[in-house]
């Protein structure tokens, strides 16, 4: 049977797309999703996330060896979920800088993604539990709420930070970024409000749209440059689904430019290393690959964040670059030995880096995991700002108001002071952050992948919504952003739509004014 759309993953960006397409009941829609249902129990509670970063719901992936951390393999959690990584992840509400957004538009061309353009979508998609004003709405599908009895040792951490000169923050998605306090959270009545949960469960009763699950697809079929619809793999064998209109590309900033790939589409030489025929050379795919690289230190490791905050490595830059995260517990992310005295590790992660990576396929078998290969610290810059992210950790946890709480420190531990041994240091205990973005970058240079409008350059009926179109990273935690990546005016909106993201009363009344609520040296202006 044919649809009008088939979107390809349902994740952050696939289930919201998935609604807001099927809102108009005379098109019909086809959701395919790689993994599997999330109706453990697990994926609803906030600290199921202990189980995430192991392998439950994952694709299974590394990355390649690294060539600037001394060749070390870094395991690479991916989501396969339905809901994606907004199912798996660590649920931190957080948005970036304004000027992030507004850097696409002057450093990369991307026309009508400035902040002013994009917050009418952060706000239309949130239901906020506590703030309503220029920066925050509610009624919303995504359940955005204040951490639930934050442990004495967050308060406390919180008066350390500010102790070492990082002034207090009470919304990092309001008018300014920098400082330190508690993350809200992509959470409603203490359970994690994935888009599963948030946006497809609500239209999962329409009669225009299908969703079907533990479906993989192999590829997307093109005739004469127009992507007609997708293969898909069905036990014992390969099923064909037909689209008229489009197909959509929303399986991560992995998974897509990997399935384009399989497809034939990316760079020819690249291609054809691969042994893929190539129906259409287009460099950019797999390219401009973005991540941020998290460095740990404290009394022990561990995760469930709810505290941290944003500042600055390099006090020259246009806003923080340093991104904390606070760790309860331990021994709950992989790749670190749950400890005895479990204490709290802060995580310090660089956040606009210089580096850039490749998605590349190893071979022509859909099966065959993809060669990523982040290329972290290829730049030098990333690695001195890294570094000194990692001091500011230290000089936190040094403070008089952490004191009753850390006995030692274990990592790096206290003994590791020269550059030398910190970077030895890092090389073995570095990770990502989970924030890959850029590989099907949209733009109006030769290296994008996707026009302002998000179609693939060159062919028809086929575009790109998710993380991978962001041409940087933002200064953040990325689900928020991918989640928006569907906010093109003139992508599918109906009518509906359209009423339904003209500027609030609030928006229009501060554009006529040109006030701005934001204090002075805002970063966050509108
Ligand atoms: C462990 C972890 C922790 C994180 N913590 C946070 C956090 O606290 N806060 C935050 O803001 N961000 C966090 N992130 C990042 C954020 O979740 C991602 O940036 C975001 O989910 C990306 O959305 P997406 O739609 O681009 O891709 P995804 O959400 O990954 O969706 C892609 C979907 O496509 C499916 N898919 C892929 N290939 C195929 C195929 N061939 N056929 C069918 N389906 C396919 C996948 O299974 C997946 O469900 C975290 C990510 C991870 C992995």
């Amino acid at each position: 049977m044919a649809h009008d759309y088939i979107i390809i993953g349902g994740g952050s960006a696939g289930c919201v797309l998935a609604n807001r397409l099927s809102e108009d009941p005379s098109i019909s829609v086809l959701l395919i999703e790689a993994g599997g249902p999330d109706t453990n129990m697990l994926f609803r509670m906030p600290a199921g996330f202990a189980k995430m970063t192991k392998g439950i719901a994952s694709w299974g992936w590394s990355t390649v060896p690294q060539k600037h951390l001394n060749g070390r393999v870094i395991w690479y959690t991916q989501a396969k979920v339905v809901g994606g990584g907004s199912s798996i992840n660590a649920q931190l509400y957080t948005r970036g800088n304004a000027k992030d957004y507004d850097a696409w538009v002057t450093e990369a061309g991307c026309e009508g993604w400035s902040y002013r353009d994009v917050l009418p979508y952060f706000k239309r998609s949130e239901d906020n539990q506590r703030l309503v004003n220029a920066y925050h709405g509610y009624g919303g599908p995504l359940g955005v709420s204040y951490p639930v009895n934050p442990l004495p040792i967050s308060f406390a951490f919180l008066r350390a930070a500010q102790e070492a000169g990082i002034p207090f923050n009470d919304d990092f998605n309001g008018a300014v970024q920098d400082g330190i306090g508690h993350y809200q959270l992509t959470t409603r009545n203490a359970e994690r409000s994935s888009t599963a949960s948030a946006y497809l469960g609500p239209a999962r009763s329409r009669q225009n749209l299908t969703v079907r699950l533990n479906t993989p697809t192999l590829k997307i079929r093109v005739e004469n440059r127009r992507a007609v619809g997708v293969e898909v793999g069905i036990s014992g064998g390969i099923e064909t689904l037909r689209a008229e209109r489009e197909v959509i590309l929303s399986s991560g900033a992995i998974g897509s430019p990997r399935l384009l790939q399989l497809s034939g589409i990316g760079p020819a030489d690249a291609l054809a290393a691969a042994g893929v025929r190539v129906v259409h050379d287009l460099p950019g795919v797999g390219a401009n690959m973005q991540d941020h690289l998290n460095l740990k230190t404290g009394p022990v490791t561990s995760t469930l964040f709810e505290t941290g905050g944003f500042w600055y490595a390099d006090r020259e830059a246009r806003s923080p670059d340093i991104q904390f995260h606070l760790g309860l517990g331990s021994g709950i992310e992989a790749g670190v030995a749950a400890m005895r005295n479990p204490g709290v590790t802060l995580n310090s992660a660089f956040l606009r880096p210089r580096s850039r990576g490749t998605v590349r396929l190893a071979n022509a078998d859909p099966a065959a995991a993809p060669l990523i290969d982040p290329n972290y610290w290829s730049d030098t810059y990333d690695r001195e700002c890294s570094l000194k992210g990692l001091q500011l950790a230290r000089d936190i946890l040094s403070q008089p108001a952490l004191r009753p709480f850390v006995l030692a420190e274990r990592l790096p531990s206290d003994g590791i002071r020269s550059e030398e041994d910190l970077m030895e240091y890092a090389y073995r205990s570095c990770k990502t952050d989970h924030h890959p973005v850029g590989t099907c970058a949209m733009g109006s240079g030769e290296n994008a992948v996707t026009t302002l409008d998000l179609k693939v350059r060159g062919m028809d009926g086929l575009r790109v919504v998710d993380a991978s179109v962001m041409p940087f990273v933002p200064s953040c935690n990325t689900n928020a952003s991918s989640s928006v990546a569907n906010r093109c005016r003139r992508l599918f909106l109906t009518a509906k739509e359209l009423l339904a993201s003209r500027p609030t009363k609030e928006e229009e009344w501060m554009r006529l004014s040109s006030r701005s609520p934001a204090r002075s040296g805002a970063s966050h202006e509108l």
